[in-house]
């Protein structure tokens, strides 16, 4: 750092991305990817825009917006469309957890929301899971600030029904409640249905991960009208033109082309279940997984000795360094190549250290 930085950044952690190797051809089950490329629809719609690349794109990405509102069955004035969905996030911190706010979050979570809540100065307030890793709905009832919450969460693939959900809703009508769904196409049942219900809920999507996008940056928030505004003030005063034309056109195409969609997330289930009877065969403890990653353990090694175990055999997964889960590894479920080759490699790696 310089000397000019300002000072509130001493000791600040920002986010650390998954590692994007170049030295070396991995396969990657490290940063929750789609092993699938994107839909060949949406991929059109992104070279038929490239050619507008000239000028600046519609601010309200109006078109995009019609066809997510006809989607979800929503209204139009329910989305904002964001550069992901780390930005939407990112807007929703800014909008609510300023200085002397606080932020909900629980102990095991996506990292971002510790970093964004240290960036714009809210206080954190941090829920440790229950003992079997699990989000018990109570312990967020009256939190006290902005609740944000990974459904499934991250990096446990665990899952709270929509009941849960509305119970954490209901008490807190004085907070801002953000359901971040990243990895809801796995399995969980969405909330999405319940924005125009609620004053008080942020609905957070990405397409990073069933949709394939991950580079091109596209996430959306969803609330009332309200919320909503509350977010575009934050988005105007940043970032008006958030995403690319470009992006925003292969979003338009992820969106319609749902049969590509559907099939790739039917395949990452299949896939799921059949790392995790795997992993399980030889020994290993896999959490019951909701999304497009399993976190699995394997007694007597440490998460690191796993990592680096399947990196000298060409497979990158992702170890945490923190208290509660620096035994585990979260693994990206593959294609059907990839889940074998992890397996083998799993299977060499037990055997190499126990
Ligand atoms: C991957 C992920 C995101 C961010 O996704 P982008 O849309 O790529 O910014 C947000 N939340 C969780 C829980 C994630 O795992």
């Amino acid at each position: 750092m310089s000397k000019f930085i300002d000072e509130r950044f001493d000791g600040y952690a920002p986010y650390v991305p998954g590692e994007q190797p170049k030295e070396r051809k991995y396969i990657k089950l490290n940063t929750n990817e789609s092993p699938f490329p994107p839909s060949a629809f949406a991929l059109k719609l992104a070279r038929e825009a490239a050619g507008d690349s000239g000028l600046y794109p519609d601010p309200e990405y109006t078109s995009l917006i019609s066809v997510a509102a006809e989607k979800f069955k929503l209204k139009k004035e329910n989305f904002l469309f964001t550069n992901g969905s780390d930005e939407a996030l990112n807007y929703a911190f800014a909008a609510y957890c300023g200085q002397k706010k606080r932020a909900v979050f629980a102990d095991v979570t996506y990292g971002f929301y510790g970093v964004f809540a240290d960036f714009y100065g809210a206080e954190k307030k941090i829920i440790p899971l229950r003992d079997d890793f699990g989000i018990k709905a109570e312990d967020y009832f009256s939190a006290g600030g902005t609740v944000f919450i990974a459904n499934p969460n991250a990096p446990t693939g665990k899952i709270l029904s929509v009941n849960e959900i509305k119970g954490i809703i209901e008490n807190n009508l004085e907070n801002v409640v953000v359901i971040d769904e990243a990895y809801i196409d796995f399995g969980g049942k969405s909330v999405l249905p319940l924005v125009n219900d609620y004053d008080n809920l942020i609905v957070v999507r990405t397409f990073s991960k069933s949709r394939s996008l991950a580079g091109a940056r596209i996430g959306f928030a969803a609330a009332n009208e309200q919320l909503i505004s509350d977010l575009k003030r934050i988005k105007y005063s940043l970032n008006p033109y958030n995403m690319s034309n470009v992006g925003a056109a292969a979003a338009i195409g992820a969106l319609i082309d749902d049969e590509y969609f559907t099939a790739n997330c039917k395949k990452i289930i299949e896939n799921r279940n059949y790392m995790t009877e795997k992993l399980r065969s030889f020994g290993f403890t896999v959490l019951d997984s909701f999304a497009n990653f399993v976190f699995a353990k394997y007694n007597g090694l440490s998460g690191k000795a796993v990592y680096e175990g399947l990196k000298e055999r060409g497979v990158l997964v992702r170890f945490f360094d923190k208290p509660r889960i620096s035994e585990f590894v979260r693994i990206t479920v593959g294609s059907d190549e990839e889940c074998k080759a992890l397996i083998a490699a799993a299977n060499e790696v037990v055997k190499e250290l126990i």
